[in-house]
């Protein structure tokens, strides 16, 4: 089902039609996460927001090929300035692990040395992993193979910054440092705004004059930095050091989706500038092509209870805490957290409210009875839904720019009052459900997921609880599945043993 499809494109500042360059193919590149810490419902809101993208065109009748990144190196505190500054976030994160682990912390005994960074990406990438397929993100399932490491691809960032000298768009500063000379590149400064005049007279604070020493422009950014102290380093034409950030993810998107511009590239906001700005000026002035992709899409930033999240607010909320019932007293199931998240439009401002994940609750759990109830009348048996008229117009609002409450104001009301044959529903159910990825998150068992790895704690109590039974000790493994049940979890037990998964609403 091809429908016209519009998005908004930063680069244009404006809606356009979305075109492809291969007919029935998009190719997709989706800036990821940083692994120095558990993500967090932020970030996840912006994966999100490309997974619904993606599933959307795929319904469409799209064969969509996405990359992920994992970004375990070169990602430094002060990511706003167009050099980077501070120090490398995993830097930060190995010497919180190596103070949990002085202080005797439960948290740090996960990883065995805190001072190799490759156990403390591999830790938070595991838990990046498990989250992101408890929310149902379509490329965490094809990890590793779409999922790639910034550290495993070195190589091919050497290879653009020697292209990039050669063409005389990089220069090797007095410094010994490596930097991109934003002047060889006019349209620098077209996607963000920032362009080289307003950043000349300092705009918003982008570029401090501190740290110019040798570069031709103070925008000028880092492409590689000798640096034989740094936490992870490589040996380079220009010295034993680490690559600047953004280079990461041209590189890693050339060469695993292999085009000189792709269709469509991802991220949150803050990813504007000075990423996406600094990725198409180094990709440009590798392959000549113009953007690097056709079509930029940037998520808003949540904000949680009408408040900036932050640590120090108190309102930093990770995935998990969210799962585990640390942030609203009960356990909530990742579908509900999934349409939490996806339930306002990409480019508005979220707000994460406890109030906002109690209606989506109630909503996952009537959605989820009513296909269950869908597939038994029908006996599984459903009618292609294409020229449904709620199939067209869930689409037609979703080819509006992601148009989601267009989206789901067309089947949250039409589910409510349904009356119509239960394989024809059906089939309209499950094309939905494709897109929406709710009630198959169930099925697929995201909960039993959660008891495994998301939480220690009630993983135990299954054990125990399994335990108790081959003892014959019922009056305990009752007490026990009493336990869970109060803590908000379903407890099924089959003969391969006890699960427990929180309960919708
Ligand atoms: P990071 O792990 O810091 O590299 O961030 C991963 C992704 O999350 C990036 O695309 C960011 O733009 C995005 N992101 C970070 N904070 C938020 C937020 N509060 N809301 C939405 N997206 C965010
Ligand atoms: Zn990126």
């Amino acid at each position: 089902m091809k429908t016209e499809i519009r998005f908004y494109n930063t680069l244009l500042h404006d809606v356009e039609p979305f075109a492809t360059q291969e007919a029935d193919q998009v190719t997709m590149y989706s800036c990821g996460p940083t692994v120095y810490d558990f993500a967090h419902i932020g970030n996840f809101r912006t994966f999100l927001f490309a997974d619904l993208l993606r599933r959307f065109l795929e319904a469409a009748g799209w064969e969509v090929e996405q990359v992920m990144n994992i970004t375990d190196v070169g990602h430094m505190t002060e990511d706003d300035l167009a050099d980077g500054g501070g120090e490398d976030k995993m830097e930060v994160s190995a010497r919180r692990l190596r103070e949990a682990k002085k202080a005797g912390r439960p948290d740090a005994a996960a990883v065995d040395d805190p001072d190799d960074p490759y156990q403390v990406a591999r830790y938070y990438t595991d838990a990046f992993l498990t989250d992101a397929r408890a929310l149902g993100l379509a490329v965490a399932d094809e990890y590793p193979a779409h999922m790639p490491f910034a550290s495993q691809y070195v190589p091919a960032m050497q290879d653009i910054v020697r292209r990039l000298i050669d063409n005389g768009h990089a220069y090797v500063a007095s410094d010994g440092v490596v930097y991109y000379s934003v002047e060889s590149f006019p349209d620098y400064g077209r996607l963000s705004g920032n362009t080289l005049d307003h950043l000349r007279s300092g705009s918003g604070g982008r570029v401090t004059e501190a740290d110019q020493n040798s570069k031709r422009h103070p925008a000028d950014f880092l492409l590689w930095k000798p640096d034989a102290n740094h936490i992870m380093k490589w040996d380079s034409p220009w010295g034993e050091g680490y690559p600047g950030w953004h280079l990461e993810c041209s590189a890693m998107a050339m060469a695993l989706l292999q085009k000189d511009v792709i269709d469509i590239h991802t991220g949150g906001e803050d990813n504007i500038f000075p990423h996406h700005e600094c990725e198409i000026a180094q990709s440009r002035g590798v392959t000549g092509a113009p953007y690097f992709a056709r079509f930029w899409m940037h998520a808003r930033f949540l904000q949680v209870e009408g408040e900036k999240m932050s640590k120090s607010m108190g309102n930093f909320h990770t995935a998990r805490d969210v799962f585990a019932g640390k942030v609203t007293g009960t356990p909530v199931h990742p579908a509900v957290l999934r349409l939490e998240l996806i339930k306002s439009h990409y480019r508005s401002h979220m707000n994460f409210t406890a109030k906002g994940l109690r209606d989506s609750a109630q909503t996952v759990r009537r959605w989820t009875e009513f296909g269950r109830r869908l597939e038994q009348e029908a006996n599984g048996n459903s009618q292609p839904p294409d020229d449904h008229p709620v199939v067209q117009r869930f689409m037609a609002a979703l080819a509006d720019d992601l148009n989601i409450s267009g989206a789901l104001a067309e089947v949250l009301p039409w589910m409510a009052n349904c009356r119509e044959k239960a394989s024809t529903a059906l089939g309209v159910f499950r094309f939905v459900d494709d897109v929406l990825y709710l009630a198959a998150l169930q099925e697929k068992g995201a909960g039993t997921r959660q008891t495994e790895e998301g939480s220690d704690e009630v993983a135990g109590l299954c054990r125990q609880l399994d335990e108790a039974r081959t003892a014959r000790d019922y009056t305990r493994a009752d007490a026990l599945r009493q336990q869970l049940i109060d803590a908000g979890y379903e407890v099924r037990t089959t003969p391969a043993g006890t699960t427990a998964h929180p309960r919708l609403a």
